[in-house]
């Protein structure tokens, strides 16, 4: 494109919230063949919600005579096959939903934050966690009312020795419905489960099919467990050969060179810190939205507004589309 094509494009991309970070990229994005988007804050609004809080029966030891397999709802098992009958507590839901938010009053990822704002809502107290830790793509650990829990996915818990068998019935029942599952225990023991939800932008079912209408491949990468990014892929309209799910955060970069690797030139659009190496992997790397400062400085392309449609913006602007047509 000529200089000129170029200023123009640079100032329809200022007008409309699309910041190039210079000439050059306004001149790569056309040549994008593959669109790899982030799940959290970048295809969903990143707004969790608690939606789900789940005892596990603990009432029924687990030993005695397979009563677990019988149980009246199907949905929940016996699991505390060591307690003694008399050392039972009962456990329901305000006691997983007491420890899971205590928990994660240390946290500040989103999921935490839903956990403790769903607690409050329901007018639970919560006790102040010590010991506090932060178990990076897994979940979170923390000493409350002096017990040892753990709120996560099933990997936090096999590294911690615990089972999340009994608790996989639920697991899948939830994260078909597209929720963040997580699991919480307390003491190597299983206490059941919580839900977070969040909601699909608007405009990405639109985006992607507009990308799609252009012929470009559309993919995503997520932290999330498998069967959530697979009911949002098909929610938007993404093939489930294409998603990437259980990604760890050092990870994404190496998923995206996977992709990348014969030949493709992939545009990552992502929002948070952990998407920052990924966004400067990528031929061409877009923060979205009111994305943290790191993905911003690692971006060669800044959305200013929240939405997935501007995506099929910048690629206009940059094929000279956008202009012609205002
Ligand atoms: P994403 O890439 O979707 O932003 P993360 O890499 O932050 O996700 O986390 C991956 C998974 O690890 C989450 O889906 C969740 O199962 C678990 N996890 C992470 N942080 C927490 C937390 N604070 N509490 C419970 N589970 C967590
Ligand atoms: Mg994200």
């Amino acid at each position: 494109a000529t200089p000129a094509a170029t200023m123009v494009g640079t100032s329809i991309g200022a007008q409309t919230g699309v910041l190039f970070k210079g000439g050059d990229i306004l001149e790569r994005a056309k040549d994008v063949d593959t669109v790899v988007f982030d799940k959290t804050g970048t295809l969903t609004e990143g707004e969790m919600e608690l939606t789900d809080v789940v005892p596990l029966d603990s009432t029924r030891p687990a030993t005695d005579g397979g009563d677990a397999e019988t149980a009246a709802d199907g949905g929940t098992q016996a699991i505390r096959g060591e307690a003694e009958p008399g050392a039972e507590t009962e456990i329901n839901e305000e006691t997983v939903l007491h420890a899971a938010a205590s928990a994660e009053a240390g946290s500040e990822h989103p999921l935490a934050q839903a956990i403790v704002e769903g607690a409050e809502e329901r007018g639970i107290d919560l006790t102040d966690p010590e010991n506090f830790e932060n178990v990076p793509g897994h979940g979170v650990r923390a000493t409350v009312d002096g017990e040892e829990v753990l709120v996560g996915n099933r990997k936090l818990m096999r590294d911690n020795d615990i089972d999340p068998s009994a608790a996989e019935d639920e697991l899948e029942r939830l994260e078909g419905e597209g929720k963040t599952a997580m699991l919480v225990a307390s003491n190597d023991t299983l206490l059941g489960l919580v839900a977070d939800a969040d909601t699909v932008k608007e405009s990405a079912k639109e985006a992607v099919a507009a990308l799609h209408e252009r012929d470009l491949a559309v993919h995503m990468i997520t932290g999330d467990n498998e069967r959530t990014a697979r009911a949002v892929a098909e929610e938007v309209g993404i093939d489930p050969d294409n998603v990437r799910a259980e990604v760890l955060p050092e990870d994404k970069s190496d998923a995206l060179d996977a992709i990348q690797q014969d030949g493709r030139r992939a545009m990552m659009v992502g929002d948070g810190v952990n998407d920052a190496p990924a966004l400067a992997t990528a031929y061409v790397g877009t923060a979205i939205g009111s994305g943290t400062d790191v993905a911003i400085e690692a971006a060669d392309v800044t959305l200013m507004r929240d939405d997935p449609l501007d995506v099929v913006k910048a690629i206009r602007i940059s094929d000279g589309t956008l202009q012609k047509i205002k």
